[in-house]
């Protein structure tokens, strides 16, 4: 990890003057609502302590300087008025991606020199992407003074990843890094972009929410989300809605039937079972959230990990065990979160059992010949904001 005074030194020594600022954008990770953010539903993402930081200076000369100290090369030197989507630049299209999507909104960004550092991990469904492109987005907001507000920064974050980059994700990463309060999740409605910041003091009730990053990621993952998102917009078409967040919870069983008459694939069926059932979970942890109750939501948890499993089909044996071999060792709840097919998982713990559970979740997959997952506390920690 690097320190911000070794931050400013390392822009320093890069670019030969003093940053203007540093700013800072935090990884997440999801505690219900999975796949729900691209059918207009609800989310409930929490943001980590670990943070993407950016030391960053304007240029008037139209140049776009991108460095990270977290990947080996050089500086990549870009021409603003050149970028164009999908152009590759590796890593570099994150925070170039934003600079694209400010000035194709008409902003007056006139070029940067800009130092990146990360202690999200990349890759793990925490995010790294989205606190790559928030970190970007709010330092040049600042810097020239564009008067966005964190929602607009994460929309315009969410346009360089889906339109620059080429990745087709929702809006629930780049709004958790962007707009998440230290000590609570945030509920957010994706339709409209309202939110609410949830209270989740886990210390407070004497619990512990521990994120298990299994380190793997299976090749099976590349083209399911594109296949998820098709299977439900071909289930919202065939019910005759605009979106699954049109279907109310009590009419789901009735949905299922007309769906399972209609001649759409069974897959659509278990899909629009998943993504109309996580949205009812987010809203039955957003109450007992609100109750006090939060040892309840671990039943929810779990039940969201298995329709993610046998309904959606998004999970696999890394992840499916974390959950098995910590709900075994006397854990309240766990799930995969985020995309799945990898990444990590979350496991809800009273604070006494934390250790012993984790100690059990690395039994298990050295009992299974997996390789050791990294474990470590959700911290509900604050969104993005300017260090320096
Ligand atoms: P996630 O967002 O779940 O971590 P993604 O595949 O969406 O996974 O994003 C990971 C990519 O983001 C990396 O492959 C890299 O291109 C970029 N990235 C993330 N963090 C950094 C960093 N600190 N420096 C450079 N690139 C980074
Ligand atoms: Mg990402």
């Amino acid at each position: 990890m690097t320190e911000n005074s070794e931050l400013t030194a390392s822009f320093t020594e890069l670019y030969g003057r003093a940053p203007e600022g540093i700013w800072a954008a935090p990884g997440r990770v999801n505690l219900i609502g999975e796949y729900t953010d691209f059918n207009d539903g609800f989310v409930m993402p929490l943001a980590l302590p670990h943070t993407a930081r950016a030391a960053v200076a304007r240029r008037a000369d139209g140049e776009l300087r991108l460095h990270s100290t977290d990947v080996p090369g050089g500086v990549v030197r870009l021409r603003i008025d050149e970028l164009a989507p999908q152009q590759g630049h590796g890593w570099a299209a994150y925070p170039a991606g934003v600079v694209w999507a400010l000035r194709e909104a008409g902003h007056p960004v006139t070029g940067a020199d800009i130092q990146l550092t990360s202690t999200v991990p990349t890759g793990a469904g925490l995010s790294s992407s989205a606190a790559l492109e928030v970190v970007t987005a709010f330092a040049l907001n600042d810097l020239f003074e564009l008067g966005l507000s964190a929602q607009e920064l994460a929309v315009l974050g969410q346009r360089a990843e889906n339109a620059f980059v080429g990745v087709p994700c929702g809006i629930m990463d780049q709004m958790a890094s962007a707009c998440c309060t230290e000590g609570h999740a945030l509920h957010l409605d994706t339709r409209d972009l309202t939110m609410r910041q949830v209270p989740f003091d886990l210390a407070a009730g004497g619990l512990r929410l521990l994120v298990v990053d299994t380190q793997v990621k299976h090749a099976l993952g590349d083209g399911a989300y594109a296949e998820r998102r098709a299977g439900c917009e071909a289930g919202a078409a065939a019910l005759g809605v605009r979106t699954l967040r049109e279907v109310p919870y009590d009419s789901l069983g009735a949905a299922l039937d007309t769906l399972a008459g209609s001649g759409v694939d069974e897959s659509v069926v278990r899909y629009v079972r998943h993504v109309v059932s996580d949205n009812q979970r987010v809203e039955q942890v957003m109450a007992l959230l609100d109750a006090g109750d939060v040892r309840a939501a671990g039943p929810v948890l779990d039940a969201g990990h298995a329709s993610l499993r046998d309904d959606l089909r998004v999970s696999c044996p890394e992840l499916d065990l974390v959950v098995s071999a910590a709900v075994a060792a006397g854990a309240l709840g766990a799930r995969m979160t985020g995309g799945g097919f990898g990444g990590s998982a979350i496991v809800l713990v009273e604070e006494e059992q934390a250790d012993m559970v984790a100690k059990s979740v690395l039994e298990a997959f050295a009992a299974a010949g997996h390789a050791t997952p990294r474990i470590f506390p959700a911290v509900p920690s604050a969104g993005a904001r300017r260090l320096g």
